[in-house]
C-alpha cells in the first residue's frame, strides 16, 4: 500500500465519527446542536460533502458566553500547578492523537500532510510553553512610595471569545487556547465555517485531560452570525481574532459598546528583500518556502520579492526553475508541496489574480494555470516584470502565489518594502551587517528575519503594524492581552489626609 493509501484509509476512520454525528457546538461539556441546524463542510481536495456542521447563532453564543461565565471563577481561582498539570495533560492529549489532528486537517483545509503534521506537533508546544509559564503569570511589582506599600498583579480578564481562521486552524487556535486558558480566563471559541474538525477534537482533547466543563466552549457557526454576537456579548471582556484585515475593523465595531479590548491578527503583503551580496543559495530556498509552503495560505508569507537587479536575471532563472518542480498533489501524500485552495471562492480569488497581473503588464513567468478539475489545484505561480503600484503587488492573494520586483538601491528597496497598507512581516537577505541595521530599523514591519526564513520562537513576540493588526502574542506579551494589572496601595503609617469640612 502506498503512503497515500495507507493515510486515506487511516483518514476514513477517523472521518467515521464526523460523518455519523457531525460537530456539535460544546457547550458545558456538553453537545448542543446548533440553533439553526446544520450546515455542511465540503473537502477542498474532491468538493465531497465531510459532514454536517452545527449551525450557531446569537442564541448559542449566549449559551456559550454564560457558561464561561459560569466556570470563571473556579478556573481563576484554580491553584496555579494544577493549571499547569491540566495544560500539559491537554499537551500530551495533542500529541497522542496528533496523526488524526493533522489527517483531518488536511482533508478539512487542502494543507499537506508534509507541512500539517508538524502543525499539531506545534499545537501541542503551545499548550507546555504557557503550561510553563503559569506559575509567574500573576507575579506583579513593589513600587513603594514615601507613605505607602503600592504593589501590582495580574488577574484574568474574565470570558474570553476567540475567533479563528481557516488557514492552519488547529495551530492558530492552541496559539490563542492555550494562552487564555494559563491566564486563568475561560474560553469560548467559534473557529472558520470552513474549517471546523480539528477545533472539535481539541475540545475534546481538553475535556478528557480533564478541563471543568464551560472552560473551553466551541461554537460553529458564519462569522456574520455567531463572530458577531460572540463580539457583541456583554460577558465577554475580550476579542483574540486572527483573519482578514477588513473583518478586523468590524471586530472594533461590534464591540465597541461593550468596550472589548481586541487581539488582532490581519492580514500581510509581506517583502523578502534580497541583496546582490546575499548568500544567494540560501536566500532562494527561502524565497520558495516562505511563498509556497502552506499552499501560500500564511500571513506570514513573503509575497512581493524585491529582488536588486545586479541579480535579477539569475535568481529570477533559478527561482523559475524550481517553482516549475513544485509537486501539487493530493494533500495526503507525503511528498505532495502544494494541496488544493480552501474553497471555490478562494480559488476564484487566487486565479483571478492571474488575469489581472497580464491586464497590468506583468509576466506570468512560471504556474499562472489550474490543475484538474477535481478540487480547488493551482499551480505554484511566479509573477515578473511587476511595479508596486501593481494589484498584484498591493493586495494580499493568500495563494501560492509570488510578485517579483526589481530594484536598484537600498533607499529604492526600503522605499518599495514600506510602499504597502500592511506591515506583519519582512525577511532581509544581506551580508552586509551595517546595511541589515540600517534596514531592519526603518523596515515597518511587526517581526523581521535576518538571512532566515520565518522561525518561531515561544518567547517572542508576534504581531502586525499598520493594517495587519493590533497586539502581540507570545511569552509575556499574551498574558497582558488575557489579563488586567491590579494595583493595590497599603498606607504604611498615618500619613495626612487632606481634611474637608473639618473646620
Ligand atoms: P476571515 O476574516 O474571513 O475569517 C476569520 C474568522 O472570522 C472566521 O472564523 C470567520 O467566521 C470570522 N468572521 C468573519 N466575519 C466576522 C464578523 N463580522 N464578526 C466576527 N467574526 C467574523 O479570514 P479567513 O479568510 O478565514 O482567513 C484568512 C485571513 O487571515 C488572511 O487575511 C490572513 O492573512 C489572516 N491571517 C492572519 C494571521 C496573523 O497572525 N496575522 C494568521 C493567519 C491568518
Amino acid at each position: 500500500m502506498s503512503a497515500l493509501d495507507d493515510n486515506i484509509t487511516k483518514l476514513n476512520g477517523y472521518l467515521e465519527r464526523f460523518r455519523a454525528h457531525g460537530t456539535p457546538n460544546r457547550i458545558a461539556g456538553q453537545d448542543v446542536a446548533g440553533a439553526r441546524g446544520v450546515f455542511q463542510t465540503h473537502t477542498p481536495v474532491d468538493k465531497s460533502v465531510i459532514c454536517d456542521v452545527a449551525h450557531g447563532t446569537a442564541a448559542d453564543i449566549d449559551r456559550a458566553a454564560r457558561a464561561a461565565a459560569a466556570a470563571f471563577a473556579d478556573w481563576r481561582d484554580m491553584p496555579a500547578k494544577q493549571r499547569r498539570d491540566l495544560l500539559i495533560r491537554i499537551a500530551d492529549g495533542i500529541e497522542a492523537r496528533a496523526e488524526e489532528i493533522a489527517l483531518c486537517e488536511c482533508w478539512d483545509t487542502g494543507q499537506t500532510i508534509k507541512f500539517m503534521s508538524k502543525a499539531a506537533l506545534r499545537g501541542a508546544e503551545n499548550f507546555r510553553y504557557f503550561a510553563d509559564q503559569v506559575g509567574g503569570a500573576r507575579d506583579g511589582q513593589h513600587l513603594p512610595s514615601p507613605t505607602l506599600m503600592n504593589v501590582t498583579t495580574r488577574v484574568p480578564i474574565g470570558p474570553v471569545g476567540v475567533i479563528t481562521p481557516w488557514n492552519t486552524p488547529f495551530m492558530l487556535s492552541t496559539w490563542k487556547i492555550a494562552p487564555a486558558l494559563a491566564a486563568g480566563c475561560t474560553v469560548v471559541h467559534k473557529p472558520a465555517e470552513a474549517s471546523p474538525l480539528t477545533a472539535r477534537l481539541l475540545v475534546e482533547i481538553a475535556e478528557e485531560a480533564g478541563l471543568p466543563p464551560g472552560v473551553l466552549n466551541t461554537v460553529n457557526g458564519y462569522g456574520e452570525e455567531a463572530g458577531k454576537a460572540l463580539c457583541e456579548h456583554p460577558l465577554i471582556r475580550a476579542i483574540a481574532f486572527v483573519g482578514e484585515s477588513r473583518t478586523g475593523s468590524q471586530i472594533i465595531r461590534q464591540g465597541a459598546d461593550t468596550l472589548k479590548r481586541n487581539h488582532l491578527e490581519l492580514g500581510g503583503k509581506n517583502p523578502v528583500i534580497v541583496f546582490d551580496d546575499a548568500d544567494l543559495d540560501r536566500a532562494l530556498d527561502a524565497v520558495i518556502f516562505m511563498i509556497y509552503s502552506i499552499n501560500g495560505e500564511r500571513c506570514t508569507s513573503s509575497s512581493r520579492l524585491l529582488v536588486q537587479d545586479t541579480i535579477r536575471a539569475d535568481f529570477e532563472a533559478r527561482l523559475i526553475e524550481r517553482v516549475s518542480k513544485i509537486k501539487v498533489g493530493h494533500p495526503l501524500d507525503p511528498e505532495t508541496e502544494i494541496g488544493p485552495l480552501i474553497s471555490a471562492e478562494h480559488f476564484d480569488k487566487v486565479t483571478g489574480y492571474f488575469d489581472i497581473a497580464r491586464a497590468d503588464g506583468a509576466t506570468v513567468a512560471a504556474g499562472g494555470t489550474t490543475v484538474g478539475d477535481e478540487g480547488y489545484f493551482v499551480r505554484p505561480t511566479l509573477f515578473t516584470n511587476a511595479t508596486n503600484d501593481m494589484r498584484i503587488a498591493q493586495e494580499e492573494i493568500f495563494g501560492p502565489v509570488l510578485t517579483s520586483i526589481p530594484f536598484a538601491t537600498e533607499e529604492e528597496a526600503l522605499s518599495l518594502a514600506n510602499d504597502t497598507a500592511y506591515g506583519l512581516t519582512g525577511y532581509v537577505w544581506t551580508n552586509d551587517l551595517t546595511r541589515a541595521l540600517r534596514f531592519t530599523n526603518r523596515l515597518e514591519a511587526g517581526m523581521i528575519w535576518v538571512n532566515s526564513e520565518n522561525v518561531r520562537h515561544l518567547p517572542t513576540p508576534f504581531g502586525g503594524v499598520k493594517a495587519s493588526g493590533i497586539g502581540r502574542d507570545g511569552g509575556d506579551w499574551s498574558f497582558e492581552f488575557y489579563m488586567e494589572q491590579k494595583h493595590v496601595g497599603f498606607a504604611t503609617g498615618q500619613h495626612k489626609i487632606t481634611r474637608l469640612g473639618a473646620s
